[in-house]
């Protein structure tokens, strides 16, 4: 039988199938329960009257009360508007109307009492408010003790008077209905523990708000369920995985002996030994190992990646790594043959460029064993690719790699799953890496190798442009190499390759003794490669390009960045860019060019690059510009798309949630005791419903 949250809108009074269908497709909103979560974006104070006196314009909304003195018409034509003069006693202001003008007048009385709701501006010296609402003034809009919810429509429900207040009716008729079929969905001892207000309450607070606090409460109820069945979801999800799924034991540390010995290029700095460890541990446990390595751009993810690929080689199995472009996969390629050839270990590449010859030759070889280490894109998830025996998959600088993906890895190795590594490309905020990779252990490399000079960050205007140009030329004199970077945005690529080719015109004319690459996604993946390989080699001493160098590559002669256009990328963009440089001992420079005019939030941007090296402080900044969507792509990481907490502002909730969701588990892990019933029984009905719980597995 079909619940009560299933019954569908049609069925309320005055909705009926044509307007249900309209709201369904214009919102989304099908269902009872989907209304009931309809939960109103912001909330409109009707709770106090302003005296005009006390009106000004940087005010959100407010509301007056007072009278209207007199009307008049205002310009000509398309500037014609209807101008009221309003007044409280205490001072006056306009309301202005550019549209209906005719309609408004006639509706006006002079000398009535109106209660007036709106956004204050300030023009000239005078307040004004455009398109106010206006009601007459009653004995119950006077209490005026409400604060009234403000809903999601869009502009073809408002067409067919579906704005924001009739949602609101929608949902009051259905909570009314709906008293009986609310469960409680929470352990009493949490919500005791915590000072919650039951699920009811919150509910029809959030849509009702009997005063601030109770809003405040049914929020923070709210919000905290909701993460809360997010971790303990991810939480079961490592649970059942560690007790499930034994992991294949790597020991025979024979070849790492070998490398250590022999080939290791540097001391280990005392974070890669530790998290190297930290690895070790979970790949002799017996248990399969799911973790996420974070470390700052620069800080030798690479070379902990392949000491761990030779625990598992070692040990008799095979190891992939995986990277997002395929310039980088050609540098972890070209890093690591080395390497394995003075080991003897077989290494192979394997990208979506590979030619057909080439790929038969490397599956062949993986399924004979020849190949042990595998470099590749995400050519090499495809099922094609199978190996003898994969026991460890790592995935380099993917913000994306969801827990599906990650299963397409687990899947490689019928007999043992895999260990799974996954690398960031910088670090993200402690709130947005436990949501999206709740169910891994994490390590963090939190220390650069020793003698590296932090990187000087200096924001420039255009105009100085000839200063940078001769400090560029004090660099190559010193021997250095330097990256010209220009903005590449899809959409408008036409416009921005011609940025790329001025750009590198007027560096050619400003620098004519030098050998200059210039790189970009446009070009064919060989031609690319060839000037990459130049600077590489040290053959050009500059570099324009596009972000297409953004990730990963290691240049450590090149010491200097220019950023043309800054303010066009983002903060994470701009931190994996400035990463490029640094690499080497050589004191390193960042220079941001923009023009005079900005955002305010493109300077705090700028300002965060300027003030700090430390990419777990600029992926908070970040976050906090941003929001957590678009950081991650919303589209891979539905687990995101939530309903009313926000992982940039909720992070001391997501905490508590992630804590409580722990202690549950820890003391009942099949949630079997009668206390949890409640948890059970919501995770039966949401798997039902397909919201959050269905989307992340
Ligand atoms: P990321 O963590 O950004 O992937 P890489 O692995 O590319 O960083 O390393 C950056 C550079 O630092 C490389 O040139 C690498 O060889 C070097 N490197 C890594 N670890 C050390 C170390 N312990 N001492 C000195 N240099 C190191
Ligand atoms: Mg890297």
């Amino acid at each position: 039988m079909a619940s009560f949250f299933e019954t569908r809108i049609e069925f309320i009074k005055g909705v009926g199938p044509q307007k249900a269908a309209l709201i369904g497709a214009e919102i989304g909103l099908f269902t009872y329960g989907d209304l009931i979560q309809h939960y109103p974006f912001r909330y409109e104070d009707r709770t106090k009257f302003y005296p005009i006196e006390e009106v000004h314009g940087d005010l959100p909304f407010v509301q007056v009360k007072g009278k209207i003195r007199r009307i008049e018409t205002v310009g000509e034509m398309r500037k014609k508007r209807l101008v009221a003069h309003f007044e409280d006693g205490t001072g006056t202001l306009e309301l202005v109307w550019f549209k209906g003008i005719q309609f408004v007048a006639k509706k006006i009385q002079l000398g009535v009492e109106y209660v007036v709701f709106g956004k204050p501006a300030l023009f000239g010296r005078k307040i004004s408010i455009a398109h106010p609402e206006l009601e007459v003034l009653t004995t119950q809009n006077e209490k005026a003790s409400f604060l009234q919810p403000v809903y999601h429509t869009s502009e073809k429900m408002k067409a067919k008077y579906l704005d924001s207040k009739a949602i609101s009716k929608m949902v009051r008729q259905v909570m009314v209905l709906s008293e009986p079929h609310i469960n409680e969905t929470l352990p009493q001892s949490l919500v005791t523990q915590y000072g919650m207000i039951e699920k009811k309450l919150a509910l029809w607070h959030i849509h009702f708000p009997g005063n601030e606090e109770l809003l405040k409460k049914a929020q923070f109820r709210l919000k905290f369920e909701e993460l809360f069945f997010i971790q303990l979801r991810l939480l079961k999800l490592k649970l059942t995985r560690t007790e499930k799924y034994r992991g294949a034991v790597f020991s025979d540390s024979s070849l790492l002996t070998d490398f250590y010995k022999n080939h290791l290029p540097f001391d280990l700095t005392n974070a890669q030994k530790r998290v190297i460890k930290e690895i070790y541990f979970d790949m002799k446990s017996g248990k399969q190992m799911n973790r996420l390595l974070q470390g700052d751009v620069g800080s030798g993810k690479t070379i902990v990646a392949f000491i761990c690929m030779l625990l598992a080689v070692g040990s008799g199995a095979q190891a992939s790594i995986m990277a997002p472009t395929e310039i980088l996969a050609d540098q972890h390629y070209q890093g690591l043959k080395p390497f394995a050839d003075a080991l003897g270990i077989g290494i192979a590449k394997l990208t979506g460029s590979s030619k057909k010859s080439e790929r038969k030759v490397i599956h062949a070889g993986l399924l004979d064993g020849g190949i042990s280490i595998l470099v590749g894109t995400h050519a090499l998830l495809e099922d094609v690719v199978q190996f003898k025996n994969l026991g460890l998959a790592i995935i380099d600088e993917q913000h994306r790699f969801g827990v599906a993906q990650r299963a397409k890895l687990w899947g490689k190795n019928e007999r043992f799953h895999p260990h799974v590594l996954v690398m960031t490309a910088t670090p993200i905020p402690r709130t947005l890496a436990m949501t999206l990779y709740g169910d891994l252990e994490v390590s963090i490399i939190d220390e650069m190798p020793a003698g590296r000079k932090p990187i000087k960050t200096l924001h420039e205007y255009d105009a100085k442009r000839l200063q940078v140009f001769g400090f560029m030329k004090q660099e190559i004199k010193k021997g250095r190499q330097i990256y010209v970077v220009y903005p590449l945005i899809e959409e408008s690529s036409k416009l921005d390759l011609k940025d790329l080719d001025d750009g590198y015109e007027s560096i050619r004319r400003a620098f004519p003794d030098q050998h200059i690459s210039i790189v970009h996604g446009k070009m064919k993946p060989q031609d690319k490669d060839f000037e990459m390989q130049r600077f590489i080699k040290h053959e050009t001493q500059i570099m324009v390009a596009t972000t297409v160098i953004e990730v990963g590559v290691n240049v450590p002669n090149a010491s200097v960045m220019v950023i043309e256009n800054a303010e066009r990328f983002g903060l994470a963009q701009l931190h994996q860019l400035r990463g490029r440089v640094g690499r080497g001992a050589e004191q390193s420079y960042c220079i941001l060019m923009t023009e005079y005019k900005l955002s305010k939030e493109a300077r705090m941007r700028l300002e965060t690059m300027v003030r700090t090296n430390n990419g777990f402080e600029i992926a908070d900044v970040d976050l906090q510009l941003r929001g957590p969507g678009d950081i991650t792509g919303t589209q891979q990481s539905g687990v995101l798309d939530l309903l009313i907490a926000d992982i940039a502002k909720d992070g001391q909730i997501l905490q508590a949630a992630r804590n409580a969701a722990s202690d549950i588990l820890e003391a009942d892990p099949k949630l079997e005791k009668e206390e949890n019933r409640n948890i059970l029984r919501h995770i039966k009905s949401l798997r039902k419903a397909v919201v959050n719980w269905g989307r992340i597995s």
